[in-house]
């Protein structure tokens, strides 16, 4: 069960809708004539699609309503659904590649600034810019609306739906049945008035790995349990351990299973890639693909590891009735935390880790706040003092004023729940500015312990690394 499309509102009481979806419906394989007439759309759909994909992240801005250019053998309707899909495909490419811009263009910024002070890291190296490839369509996924694949209750016994699909034959639309998992059909029935919901009208046709694969939707109300003053936990969101929260509890990690199949996999492409260079050497056309299927595996199971220690960590009886916080992750401090990985599974996978909380937090009714991430890991949680030598690895937190000694990412977590409402760090500008907010909380504390003055901290050394390196 996956989310497609949501809505919220964010008082204690007030419903919104969500939109869930029921995936894995795998189609019946019976049918081998019907399912051939899907593959033959399906190509030529692939091809449309990825012509206007090209247009619009290059020369022209997405339009979903755009005048059709391409020549097709495809009906009007189903052109205009390739328009449709190939302009939000667009969207989301283009909005990361300017999210990822913007990064580079601050870390441009700031590494200039270091070298007009002196003080760049021997290490460092000037951020470059490498232009993003417009998206390549691999598989066939059809993002279907009625007007071109109708879903009809099925009136018959054997089968639950009949998909009407039209076809590259004018008028000859095929009918597949649709059979539900007992699963499925558990999902979609109201556990209090056995009611069964009502299936949205657009559906998606996906084939991976040979198979067909339909996804359906249906809406559902949700009302925000959480009560205004609930205890908030922080989530700290890492490689290590996916999920450490401020009640002290690790949820999911990549852990050394994960590591091994990552290493292997590594390994394989780059067997791959010296082929290829070898083939195209000796001037061999068609090279291999250098797209892995165990790759592509091994990001769906991260992903799927991912959703279960969310889902622990909000089903724990010990978070029943609380509110929690998250890290808005950027780009750049997703690197820093990925840094054990490669770079293949980075960033989308971490990214995956928000995502899932904002959507288990959604369907459970739950609040959970994005806050400011900047120096969450560097901070120490009793007395604020800020610093990266607070961080000996990467695992240990212990600070170098007061002598707390913690799991690293339990003392984020602790820093991150916090945070919720912090109008002061959400004032700040840059991170310049919020580590003087945080180092003033820290001279407070010490007047409070009767320090004043006389700091015990030793002089920080300037210039040995470079602070591009540690965002949070
Ligand atoms: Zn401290």
């Amino acid at each position: 069960m996956k989310k497609r499309r949501r809505r919220r509102g964010n008082q204690q009481g007030q419903p919104y809708t969500i939109t869930k979806a029921l995936t894995h419906i795998r189609l019946d394989e019976a049918n081998t004539g019907k399912l051939t007439a899907l593959d033959e759309l399906a190509q030529v759909y692939l091809a449309l699609t990825q012509q206007y994909v090209s247009l619009f992240c290059t020369t022209e801005l997405p339009n979903k309503l755009r005048d059709p250019l391409c020549q097709t053998p495809l009906s009007e309707r189903w052109h205009r659904v390739a328009i449709m899909q190939a302009a939000g495909i667009a969207k989301s490419w283009r909005s990361n590649r300017a999210v990822a811009y913007q990064q580079y263009q601050d870390e441009k910024a700031r590494y200039q600034k270091q070298q007009a002070n002196g003080t760049v890291a021997a290490k460092a190296k000037e951020p470059r810019w490498r232009e993003w490839n417009v998206p390549i369509l691999r598989e066939p996924c059809i993002q279907a609306n009625v007007n071109v694949v109708k879903l009809e209750e099925s009136q018959d016994s054997t089968y639950d739906y009949w998909l009407s699909i039209s076809t590259l034959e004018k008028g000859h639309p095929i009918a597949v049945p649709v059979k539900l998992s007992a699963y499925h059909k558990e999902a979609l029935t109201d556990p209090k008035t056995h009611e069964v919901k009502k299936l949205n009208s657009s559906v998606q046709l996906k084939k991976r790995d040979g198979v067909w694969w339909l996804t359906l939707s249906y809406d559902e109300e949700v009302t925000i349990q959480t009560v205004p003053d609930a205890p908030v936990v922080g989530i700290d969101v890492g490689i290590a351990n996916f999920v450490t929260t401020s009640t002290g509890k690790h949820y999911g990690a990549f852990h050394k299973d994960l590591r091994a199949r990552h290493k292997r996999d590594r390994a394989r492409r780059r067997r791959k890639a010296k082929l290829r260079a070898c083939l195209k050497k000796k001037g061999v056309k068609k090279l291999p693909s250098t797209s892995s299927r165990t790759g592509q595996r091994l990001i769906r199971h991260v992903k799927h590891e991912i959703n279960h220690a969310v889902n622990q960590c909000f089903a724990d009886p010990e978070h029943e009735g609380v509110q929690f916080a998250y890290e808005q992750l950027s780009v750049a401090s997703m690197r820093f935390k990925a840094r054990a990985q490669n770079a293949y599974l980075r960033a989308s996978n971490l990214g995956h880790i928000p995502q899932q909380i904002i959507w288990k937090s959604q369907k459970r009714g739950v609040q959970a706040t994005p806050v400011i991430s900047a120096y969450s890991s560097q901070e120490c949680s009793v007395c604020h003092y800020t610093d990266r030598k607070n961080r000996p690895n990467q695992q240990t937190f212990c600070c170098q004023v007061c002598g707390l000694e913690a799991h690293a990412d339990h003392n984020a977590s602790v820093n991150i729940s916090r945070r919720v409402g912090d109008k002061a760090l959400c004032a700040c500008r840059d991170r310049t500015a919020i580590k003087a907010v945080l180092m003033k909380r820290h001279e407070a504390w010490k007047q409070q312990q009767g320090m004043g003055n006389s700091s015990p901290m030793k002089r920080r050394r300037r210039g040995k690394s470079s602070p591009a390196a540690s965002p949070t």
